[in-house]
């Protein structure tokens, strides 16, 4: 058995980007301060990557792309199940880093590298689905399509999953023959630093760099960067506009956008209150991300006529997530991930209270955790909530929880896409027809019916509306790094 990684030798060392295979400095010679929200204090100085940075990785990554998509793609497919092994054997590290970096629960993070290496072998495993197909257009002649690379890719990340989603993203467009160029989110970049290092074993140099930066400027560097046609970006619905301003300004460009989220979950009467309510309180995803996930149903949609019994056993339930360190392996949830993110949160505390709504648990930092340092916000539930309010149809990131009453079905669809956004959805009926209705007129990319947060890998994620385009987890993504070209071969 190998022993625990140690936090403090772990964080003892020097931070570098990954460019061209090997650790560089930002050509700026510039360093930030990277904060733990655990202890409110800087727990690392990292490259300040910018659009410099960029255009260096892009240059070491257009003749590794050359070189790359040549390779069979079983043959890449090998690698990148290489990146799996890879990934796990260090997941206890790359926990750990995750853990003081983004206040997530260390316990809560070795399942999101499992998640991740599941990710990387579902794509590992379809290389040969990279296929064209042949069209019977004429008699005489030949006409197919071949499915080619881009070449040079962007991948920009937030930090709420942040090594699920440095490894996990990489993994179609690596398969599908791209060399990547993955910008990490700045307030918890470390474990994707140290993957990079771990992947550069393991992958040809340039087919993978990592840069990050303080703010925008490397975010814009692969936005903006012309070589870099196709760009998959997960983040907030603003910056995924900005991404497209700015692609749009330099060229042609794929941009897919997994944005965010005011998901609704509706339960209607004939639903089982202690599962509805187990169900609302996983669907919020307050265990491993403190609720900061783009799919929680912070919307929760109750029948009049089940809604005290369904909150009670909310509450109760709410109650009993065990918050604290993340970096004890007994919490469930840790801390939100920035001060930006703690304020905010809060703020839409006070913002729905102001409205009318009523707190019925948490509301600011929990009892026995205020003082300290930790940037601790415990679960809240607010009730009274009515549609037209800004803590319904806003997204907050953060752990709270709207309820919001219905009397019929009509009403409850009309509230449900009633905001800007359709990301998911979940629908709790004993009726089939009911189950099948509802969710057939909710305007969102994922529904659960009787159920809610979970992934399946290789199902289709993604939502419509203001929550984005494109899709992924899916042989979907996989195609989507790949261009179609046609071919007519003349035989007659
Ligand atoms: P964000 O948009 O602030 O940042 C995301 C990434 O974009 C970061 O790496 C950031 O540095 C970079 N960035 C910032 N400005 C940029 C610019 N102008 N050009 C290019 N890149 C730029 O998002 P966040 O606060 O890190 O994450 C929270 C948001 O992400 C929420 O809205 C959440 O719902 C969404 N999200 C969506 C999904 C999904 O799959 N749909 C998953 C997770 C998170």
């Amino acid at each position: 058995m190998t022993e625990a990684p140690n936090l403090a030798a772990i964080l003892d060392r020097e931070w570098s980007l990954l460019i061209g295979g090997r650790p560089a400095p930002a050509r700026s010679g510039r360093r930030f301060g990277d904060e733990s929200p655990v202890t409110e204090e800087i727990i690392a100085t990292i490259p300040d990557g910018d659009a410099a940075d960029v255009g260096a990785a892009v240059e070491a990554a257009r003749p590794a792309a050359a070189a790359w998509r040549r390779v069979p793609p079983r043959e890449r497919g090998a690698l990148v199940g290489e990146l799996a092994r890879v990934l796990e054997e260090n997941a206890d590290e790359l926990a750990l880093l995750d853990a003081i970096d983004g206040g997530h629960p260390v316990t809560g993070m070795h399942l999101d590298v499992a998640i991740a290496a599941d990710m990387l072998r579902l794509f590992a495993g379809l290389g040969i689905e990279l296929k064209g197909s042949t069209i019977p257009a004429t008699a005489q002649n030949l006409h197919l399509t071949v499915r080619e690379p881009f070449g040079v890719v962007g991948r920009i990340i937030p930090f709420n999953h942040p090594v699920m989603f440095a490894a996990g993203k990489i993994a179609a467009p690596l398969v599908a023959g791209n060399a990547v160029i993955l910008k990490p989110p700045e307030s918890a970049p470390l474990s994707a630093l140290r993957m990079g290092e771990l992947f550069a074993g393991v992958l040809p140099p340039g087919v993978l760099s990592v840069v990050v930066g303080d703010g925008p400027a490397a975010g814009r560097g692969v936005a903006r960067h012309p070589a870099i046609r196709r760009i998959g970006f997960i983040g907030s619905d603003a910056t995924g506009r900005a991404i497209q301003r700015d692609a749009a300004e330099v060229g042609v460009k794929d941009v897919t956008l997994e944005l965010g989220g005011k998901n609704a979950l509706i339960a209607f009467p004939d639903a089982d209150p202690e599962a509805v309510a187990a169900g609302a309180v996983a669907g919020m995803n307050f265990a491993r991300s403190a609720g900061q996930s783009c799919g929680s149903t912070s919307r929760l949609l109750l029948h009049e006529s089940i809604a005290d019994d369904v909150l009670d056993r909310v509450v109760d339930r709410m109650s009993a997530i065990r918050i604290g360190s993340p970096l004890d392996p007994a919490t469930q949830m840790g801390t939100v991930a920035t001060r930006a993110q703690y304020d905010k949160t809060l703020r839409y505390i006070g913002i729905a209270r102001d409205e009318g709504a009523q707190v019925v648990t948490g509301g600011g930092p929990p009892a026995g955790l205020a003082d300290g340092p930790g940037l601790f916000v415990a679960p809240t539930l607010l009730r009274g909530v009515r549609p037209d309010m800004r803590i319904a149809r806003e997204e907050v990131f953060g752990p709270v929880l709207a309820a919001i009453t219905f009397t019929d079905e009509d009403e409850a669809i009309m509230i449900a896409n009633g905001v800007d956004y359709g990301l998911t959805g979940s629908v709790w009926t004993s009726d089939i027809r009911r189950a099948h209705r509802v969710a057939f007129a909710l305007d969102a990319g994922y529904l659960w019916i009787n159920g809610s947060a979970a992934h399946f890998t290789g199902v289709p994620f993604g939502g419509v509306k203001r929550s984005g385009t494109g899709r992924e987890e899916s042989l979907g993504e996989l195609l989507s790094y790949t261009q179609l070209k046609t071919l007519n071969i003349m035989l007659g």
